[in-house]
């Protein structure tokens, strides 16, 4: 602990983050508090441009405003060691410089890197380009993407106690839904922690959490963190965002490829961009062979994250209110493990005063923490597993 203490304070700090657009080019500035290495490459599919960075000390709540090509950006921490800056493109450009300024008269160490607008074909090939390049680079230094897990489902092993994975969604770059003061990424992460405590303190389940810091988790590797506890219950915890500010409430999601209702999609798609906001390269990535091996497996769970979905919304009743229709349908690609029964949970909307302030609150966190523990309870009940098992 005292170790990590030590690399945190030795951290160079983001101070800023600027974005300014003269003539025809768009420039952005970090303002740092030392010189740092740093690598910027092209992403397509949709269009971004990556700055792959040290692990910084970034500043919170720090909204910069897009501007030029620049459509979104976001930045944060990536894996243990690596941070980054994502920026969204609302046009094909590329970078036409890059370099460190040191520190002169009151001014910081900056990071420029300034981008000019391109045609599709010329931002593609410095896409192809910056491939090649990484794939040389990483060659010796895998990137820190789980593989997909191919293989079937073994039989569990008989444990002492239940196997719960708590997911925080989201974290690092990815903020996720973003409220007036809140972000998904730290609501989803002190809940998650909360529910765990509570989880652990009745001494009948093992826990995990796929991720205990503000940092990036891709999708398939929460998933693939589930399956290598060997989870008996995965619940990926979410909040929401939405125009209708009016619109508040808990709901729970499980896996399916025939969406509920058309919000229930729109989710699960936003839900599902995570990898890209995280700046991930999809064409780098191995083809989800498997995907026939799944939905077989994916049958004789289904029914249990059912099942438990169901135990949630019987238990949270009265605790918060609850949105329409409370357990809906989707395909998140986050509830995909093929052997671990699995649920996301959107505790309620960013968006909405009243629930964001639940959202913010401790108190409110520890009395939904205790309904969802009174749902595992009966979810492992004796009487419920009774024609389970054998
Ligand atoms: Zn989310």
């Amino acid at each position: 602990m005292l170790a990590n203490l030590v690399t945190a304070n030795a951290l160079t700090n983001v101070d800023d983050v600027r974005i300014g657009v003269s003539n025809e080019r768009t420039r952005l500035v970090l303002d740092l508090s030392s010189r740092v290495d740093f690598d910027v490459f092209l992403l397509g599919n949709p269009r971004r441009i990556v700055v792959d960075l040290p692990n910084l000390q970034w500043p919170d709540n720090l909204q910069p405003k897009p501007q030029g090509v620049i459509g979104g950006l976001r930045f944060g921490q990536f894996t243990a060691d690596k941070s980054r800056l994502v920026l969204d493109l609302k046009q094909p450009a590329t970078v036409s410089k890059n370099f460190i300024l040191g520190k002169t008269s009151g001014l910081p160490v900056r990071l420029v890197i300034d981008l000019v607008a391109a045609t599709p074909a010329q931002f593609n090939e410095q896409v192809t380009a910056d491939r090649q390049r990484n794939r040389q680079k990483t060659a010796s230094a895998p990137v820190p993407v789980a593989k997909p897990t191919l293989q079937t489902p073994k039989p569990k092993k008989r444990k002492a106690k239940p196997v719960i994975v708590i997911d925080p969604g989201h974290g690092g770059v990815d903020p996720g839904a973003l409220g007036r003061k809140a972000r998904e990424k730290n609501v989803t992460l002190s809940f998650a922690r909360q529910f765990a405590k509570q989880l652990r303190n009745t001494g009948k389940y093992e826990v995990y959490l796929t991720r205990n810091l503000d940092i990036y988790i891709p999708l398939r590797q929460r998933v693939a963190i589930a399956r290598k506890h060997n989870a008996d219950l995965f619940v990926s915890i979410h909040a929401d965002a939405i125009e209708r500010s009016s619109v508040r409430g808990m709901s729970i999601y499980t896996l399916s490829e025939t969406a509920s209702d058309k919000e229930a999609a729109a989710l699960a798609r936003k839900e599902n961009r995570s990898d890209i906001i995280a700046g991930i390269d999809f064409d780098d990535q191995p083809k989800e062979v498997a995907d026939i091996l799944i939905d077989l497996a994916q049958r004789e769970t289904k029914n249990l994250s059912v099942q438990f979905a169901n135990l949630v919304v019987d238990h949270a009743r009265g605790s918060t209110k609850l949105l329409d229709r409370t357990h809906r349908f989707a395909g998140f690609r986050v509830l995909k493990a093929p052997d671990v029964p699995s649920v996301l949970i959107e505790l309620g909307f960013l968006t909405n005063r009243s629930d964001e302030k639940q959202l913010l609150s401790s108190a409110w966190h520890k009395k939904l923490a205790g309904r969802l523990v009174k749902s595992v309870d009966s979810y492992f009940s004796k009487e419920r597993l009774v024609g389970i098992v054998q």
